[in-house]
């Protein structure tokens, strides 16, 4: 049996078991899928307990994706200029670390397209941003970032060669890469939809709920909208992808989730 499993902090409510559970049960695969519910002080031996006890395959989560790539011995080209890892894999001697969020970005967003030459805003500066960053400038978007700490908008367009500015009407998408809106704060929005045009699309990297506060407006507001689940879902496809080399069906992997929330 292949030994899997996420590193986390606290360990809260993940999908991830559930969605690696559907995706091994699809392809028949004998694995398993375990939480670690890792405190970012313990993160270099919790990786050789694991690894020894067996473990291969890692999925990372908060606080440790950007930590993590210090202790790989091997980092893909994505997660490097992510600057963020959520996926690990034990091989022989080696540490590789990649990215997959950004895929999940990518694939929620081709069937909506095309995007090449149209302006994207990017609300936030962390993690999530950085991949969804990296995803739009794949996709040719002219990608802004607007974050609470201009700072670290300052070093997300450093970073990955996009530009720090504000929310304006000529916006065609906007993403909601910041926390807000996510349980149990559901009212809460990170901007206002007012100043978007109806033919703006809304994506919305929060899932917890699926229809967000700021989904809802836009909605009303007239735009198409897009919940944070097919990321989530399409980023899982990915690893399961690089650790078995086959993929399993991503609306099956997200009718998992919606049962599961
Ligand atoms: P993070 O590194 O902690 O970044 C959080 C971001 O939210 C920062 O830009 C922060 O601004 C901003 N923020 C937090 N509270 C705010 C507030 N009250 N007002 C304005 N801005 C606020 O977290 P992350 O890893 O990027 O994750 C962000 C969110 O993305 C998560 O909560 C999750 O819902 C979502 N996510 C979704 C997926 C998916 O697959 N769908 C995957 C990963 C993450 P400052 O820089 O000013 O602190």
């Amino acid at each position: 049996m292949i030994r899997c499993g996420i590193i986390l902090h606290p360990a809260g409510h993940t999908l991830s078991p559930v969605l690696h559970a559907e995706a091994y049960a699809a392809l028949d695969l004998d694995a398993r899928y375990e939480v670690f519910d890792i405190q970012a002080a313990d993160l270099e031996p919790s990786l050789q307990r694991l690894r020894s006890k067996g473990l291969r395959q890692l999925s990372v989560s908060l606080p440790h994706k950007e930590t993590v790539l210090a202790l790989a011995t091997k980092v893909s080209d994505q997660a490097k200029q992510i600057g963020a890892a959520n996926t690990l894999t034990f091989i022989d001697d080696e540490i590789v670390a990649d990215n997959t969020d950004w895929i999940g970005v990518l694939r929620t967003l081709e069937p909506l397209g095309p995007w090449a030459g149209k302006n994207a805003t990017i609300l936030g500066a962390g993690g999530a941003a950085r991949a969804v960053a990296y995803a739009l400038t794949r996709l040719s978007l002219n990608v802004t970032i607007v974050n609470r700490t201009p700072e670290r908008a300052a070093e997300v367009a450093h970073d990955l060669g996009v530009q720090v500015g504000e929310l304006r009407s000529n916006c065609d998408l906007l993403i909601n890469a910041t926390s807000v809106g996510m349980q149990p704060d559901i009212h809460d929005v990170p901007c206002d939809v007012a100043i978007l045009q109806p033919s703006c699309v809304v994506f919305d990297s929060v899932y917890r709920p699926l229809e967000t506060a700021l989904l809802r407006n836009a909605r009303e507001h007239g735009c198409r909208v897009q919940d944070g689940l097919d990321m989530l879902v399409h980023q899982a496809v990915e690893q399961v992808r690089i650790w078995s080399g086959r993929t399993p069906e991503a609306k099956r992997l997200r009718r998992a989730a919606e049962d599961a929330l």
